[in-house]
């Protein structure tokens, strides 16, 4: 991870009085408005249009949107967001707009102090907002937003019905943004706090857009409708009340009694309905959900219930970014037995401990890395680069043995502890598996396998260090 860029502003370098940072040069609050404000502070700029600000470079704290119509608020937070200052909050004067994508209403003063803070809270992470891939940028805007949560939004073409205009809007594509909030909630780095609704979603594809229908539950004929029916006490016969109608009074088409008294002859019973079809008679339709983005036919039972709440930052995601956020949680490929690197290196050292005095105790260890993975994503799209990541990761899963550890190397890469067995022939088979990947043709997956055997390829009273480092240094493209 990158330190943040020095940025100079072209004005002088004396710290205003406003001002309360760690550092000698000046942050500005944007007042972006068509009218041309009084007297202001000497850290306010003001401009009329956020154009030039969000393409400038400018070392700035937040903005405030003053006398513009929603329309205009709308575009220029948008605008932002989508620019190197994503991250900054966003104040409107307008008390009325609850664009999820603005920080709220507030004056000047108030904006000052409120952006301030969340400047304070974002330079204390001495992180480089530029650098972050996208599920940290979601985390970062949470993080320096504390108490706030990334509210829904019910939008009727989408396909899971609500969205976070947030995550889309730092996730570029809707594809992406899908992926990140799964990710973020299974990891739960973003926790629920506030249930809104719940959606039902197709087992097939996931869309929350059942189309339900109440159908015969005999023949599922569509063809029901509600009717009363009539039970002949003389046979048992129970049909729709028409079917007893004739031209010299009630007749049971069955068994053509006379039905004259009711509680005598015949009663009312409970159905209400009566399919065309096959004639058959019911009380509760049954209920057909059928899924209008993929099709597919599914009982209600069979869809899944989906929770829609605002969400916030845990903990752990917190402590993710204070360390440093290129952390455990953020490796893409992942296998079972994973384990965090402490215990793994902790592992490898008992294993050489116990080596000294059993000798014929080894191990292997193995370094697999993807060389080439910025590249596959730029080629492919991070979705489908992802789906290959996954795929390798599942087939590394399938090689290990319960006994075998394995914990990050970079982004891309995974270390693989194998107690009592070769390094060699594990490398090997892996070798077999990346040749044998379903890749897509425009990528070239270029992955390097390293291995060693201990006590074989190492001196005595080596260190878990030296071990490692003996197969890192073979890295070529070191990611980590
Ligand atoms: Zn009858
Ligand atoms: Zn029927
Ligand atoms: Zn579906």
């Amino acid at each position: 991870m990158k330190s943040p860029e020095t940025k100079m502003t072209a004005s002088d370098e004396s710290v205003s009085s406003m001002t309360s940072f760690p550092t000698s040069k000046r942050f500005f609050l944007v007042l972006i408005s068509p009218d041309k404000p009084g007297q202001l502070p000497e850290n306010v700029i003001h401009v009329t249009d956020q154009t030039a600000v969000v393409e400038g470079n400018i070392n700035l704290f937040g903005f405030l949107l003053q006398g513009l119509s929603e329309a205009e608020q709308n575009k220029a937070v948008s605008h932002i967001r989508q620019s190197q200052y994503w991250v900054h909050p966003v104040y409107t004067d307008n008390t009325n707009n609850k664009n999820p994508l603005l920080d709220g209403h507030k004056t000047l003063v108030e904006a000052m102090s409120s952006a301030q803070q969340m400047q304070e809270l974002l330079i204390s992470l001495k992180l480089d907002p530029q650098a972050l891939q996208t599920d940290e940028k979601i985390m970062l805007y949470q993080y320096i937003r504390e108490q706030s949560e990334l509210r829904p939004v019910l939008d009727r073409n989408s396909k899971r019905l609500y969205r976070y205009p947030v995550i889309d809007v730092l996730s570029k594509t809707e594809e992406l943004a899908d992926i990140l909030l799964i990710d973020l909630l299974k990891r739960q780095t973003l926790i629920p706090r506030t249930l809104l609704d719940r959606t039902r979603e197709c087992p097939h594809c996931g869309s929350a857009h059942p189309h339900f229908i109440d159908v015969c539950p005999q023949c599922e004929s569509i063809e029901i409708h509600k009717t009363a029916a009539l039970h002949c006490f003389t046979c048992g016969h129970v049909g729709p009340e028409t079917d007893f109608q004739s031209p010299s009074g009630m007749l049971c088409p069955q068994c053509n009694t006379r039905l004259r008294h009711i509680g005598v002859d015949y009663d009312r019973p409970l159905t209400q309905y009566a399919c065309q079809s096959c004639h058959h008679i019911f009380i509760e339709p049954k209920i057909r959900a059928n899924c209008l983005d993929c099709g597919s036919e599914n009982l209600p039972e069979q869809l899944i219930p989906h929770d829609i709440s605002t969400l916030v930052l845990s903990v752990q995601g917190r402590m993710l970014l204070r360390s440093g956020a290129s952390n455990e949680s953020f490796t893409n490929v992942k296998t079972s037995n994973y384990v965090v690197g402490a215990y793994f290196r902790q592992t490898i050292a008992w294993s050489l401990s116990i080596q000294e005095r059993h000798p014929d105790i080894g191990f292997g260890l193995v370094l697999f890395n993807i060389q080439n993975a910025q590249e596959i994503i730029e080629q492919i799209g991070a979705l489908r680069a992802y789906a290959l990541f996954d795929e390798i990761s599942l087939r590394i899963s399938e090689l290990q043995r319960d006994s075998d550890l394995a914990t990050r190397f970079g982004e891309y890469g995974l270390w693989i502890f194998l107690p009592m067995s070769s390094a060699e022939g594990f490398a090997n088979r892996l070798k077999g598996i990346l040749s044998t990947l379903n890749i897509p043709q425009q990528s070239n997956i270029q992955a390097e396998i390293h291995s060693l055997q201990c006590p074989q390829d190492i001196i005595p009273k080596t260190t878990v260090n030296d071990v490692m480092a003996k197969l890192s240094k073979k890295v070529q493209k070191h990611v980590g």
